[in-house]
């Protein structure tokens, strides 16, 4: 006897997006939380990459634009110390957004509870053991301990991920001593800011914007609000980060000193937070019937793309899990969770580690293999591709029965014409279901579909990219072709039969 269909442990982004797809999948997700309220120590400012197309194609991306704290659109990214401008491009080849992570944590809550999740918190999950048919979860609660049972349990429980422990999963890789301490800050008196951004301090002169490098770290000052600056340490720090302890505006300056040998004044913090970078992956995201997702699969040593990856990780596993629970999974659909995730973290480790030796090489000959790789991005096509890897929207997932440029990529929002008038990709893909787009008129594709429990819908598109495409849920392109209905046949039996 089970009591729901997955026990998600942690209420961050991953297990509250995971909850939100399952339940639109179909399923029962319980989200088990071991504080009782949500976390009050800054973490992520910045949601960027292919998360955002999807949230769209959810319909939450309005919802999300409604939390953007700074007005300035982050037309630039850091990469390892180097500077990606993308203000030359109509369209972002990496979108991004200032957003809370709180505030999108309460967003995704919002969503997934609407659905119908419930969501414990104050509930710890201390212990785990799993048999042939399903998991069982020891839960410490306010009013005791007690023990819930599902047919999957997911580890969305961060970086030192408990359940990953519990599951004998390794996680190997690399810490990295560097710490980094941000604050936005108002302007104080007695500083100056110069029309190009630079700073001039009465003990230390001007200070300019951009990164300053010294024999013990490096100092990043910019601005992203008028009045506000930000300003970031980095230093070497052989002690281990604990994320539930506040950062002071003292230790802000304590560092600043030690960087740059001198004081900067300090208006009042609007924000202040503090990282440090490790580089691990989990061996394996399935143990049985216990799986990881997001943080606890994976961190990664740069800014602003660990929650695309953690949610997207949630889009893709949600689905898979909800056909398994409901007995109409093909053999092998869950494995492929693994199989296609573990690749994409890797791949986002690949770009976040190489930012890490950028950044972190302080003699002549690491300032010569930057400026040689800021002057590699003045090329649009190295500006293009790099975003598209920090992004995520490089991937291509392998996809049995079609050879076709689209199979195995994120589906374009496509603008369509049906006969009940205009729609668009995105809306088709609100209700996270598979779907099969018929641009060409090709009954015999649509029956076979059809029968395989897929939705279709047949529309016109002014440039086609194929006469018909087999989307499924998280949005990648499982087929594309034309007549091959055997191929079509095979891609079916693959991922929804
Ligand atoms: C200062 C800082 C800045 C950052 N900036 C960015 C940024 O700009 N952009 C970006 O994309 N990422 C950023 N990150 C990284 C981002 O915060 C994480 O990638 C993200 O929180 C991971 O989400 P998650 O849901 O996988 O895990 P978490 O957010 O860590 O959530 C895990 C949850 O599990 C709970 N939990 C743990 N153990 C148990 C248990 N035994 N039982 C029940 N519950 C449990 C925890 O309390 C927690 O709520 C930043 C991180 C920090 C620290």
């Amino acid at each position: 006897m089970t009591d729901v269909d997955v026990i998600i442990v942690g209420a961050g982004p991953t297990g509250l997006m995971l909850a939100a797809e399952l339940r639109l999948a179909g399923a029962r997700p319980l989200v088990l939380e071991r504080r009782p309220e949500q976390g009050k120590t800054p973490k992520a400012h910045g949601l960027s990459g292919q998360i955002l197309d999807l949230l769209h194609y959810r319909g939450l991306l309005d919802g999300v634009r409604g939390l953007v704290t700074d007005p300035v659109p982050p037309h630039r990214f850091p990469f390892g110390g180097v500077h990606v401008d993308l203000t030359r491009f109509e369209e972002p080849p990496l979108k991004a957004l200032s957003v809370r992570q709180q505030s999108l944590e309460r967003l995704l809550e919002e969503h997934a509870t609407g659905l119908g999740t419930e969501v414990r918190r104050g509930h710890e999950v201390v212990g785990v053991r799993q048999d042939e048919e399903s998991v069982t979860a020891e839960v410490r609660g306010p009013d005791g301990t007690y023990e819930v049972t599902a047919p999957y349990l997911v580890g969305c429980d961060g970086g030192r991920s408990p359940v990953r422990a519990m599951a004998g999963i390794g996680f190997p890789g690399t810490t990295y001593p560097e710490v980094n301490r941000i604050g936005q800050v108002k302007i104080p008196e007695g500083l100056t800011v110069h029309d190009d951004g630079d700073i001039e301090t009465p003990e230390l002169g001007r200070i300019k914007a951009g990164f300053t490098r010294t024999g013990t770290g490096v100092f990043a000052l910019g601005s992203l609000t008028p009045g506000i600056l930000f300003i970031q340490t980095t230093e070497d720090d052989p002690g281990e980060v604990d994320d539930d302890v506040p950062m002071t505006l003292a230790e802000l300056g304590d560092s600043i000193r030690r960087v740059l040998g001198g004081d900067v004044p300090l208006g009042e913090p609007v924000r202040l937070s503090r990282y440090q970078f490790s580089a691990r992956q989990a061996e394996r995201y399935r143990e049985g019937r216990i799986l990881l997702a997001g943080d606890a699969a994976h961190l990664l040593p740069s800014t602003g793309t660990a929650i695309n990856v953690g949610m997207s990780d949630s889009v893709n596993l949600a689905w898979k899990l909800a056909a398994e629970i409901q007995g109409r999974a093909p053999e092998g659909l869950l494995d492929t969770y693994h199989a296609e995730r573990h690749a994409a973290g890797a791949r986002a480790l690949l770009q976040s580690q190489a930012q890490v030796a950028l950044r972190r090489g302080h003699d002549e000959a690491a300032e010569a293999l930057r400026s040689v790789f800021q002057e590699l991005l003045d090329d649009e096509q190295a500006a293009r591709r790099l975003s598209a890897h920090v992004a995520g929207t490089d991937l291509r997932y392998p996809m049995p029965g079609s050879g076709h440029a689209l199979a195995g990529t994120f589906v374009p929002d496509l603008a369509l014409e049906t006969d009940q008038g205009a729609t668009s990709v995105a809306e088709l893909l609100r209700p996270a279901r598979p779907v099969l787009l018929d641009l060409a008129g090709r009954p015999e594709l649509s029956e076979l579909a059809e029968a395989a429990g897929v939705d279709v819908h047949a529309a016109k598109a002014e440039d086609r990219p194929a006469d018909v495409l087999l989307i499924r849920p998280d949005g990648y392109v499982a087929w594309a072709g034309d007549a091959d209905t055997e191929g079509l046949r095979e891609a079916l039996a693959a991922w929804f039969s």
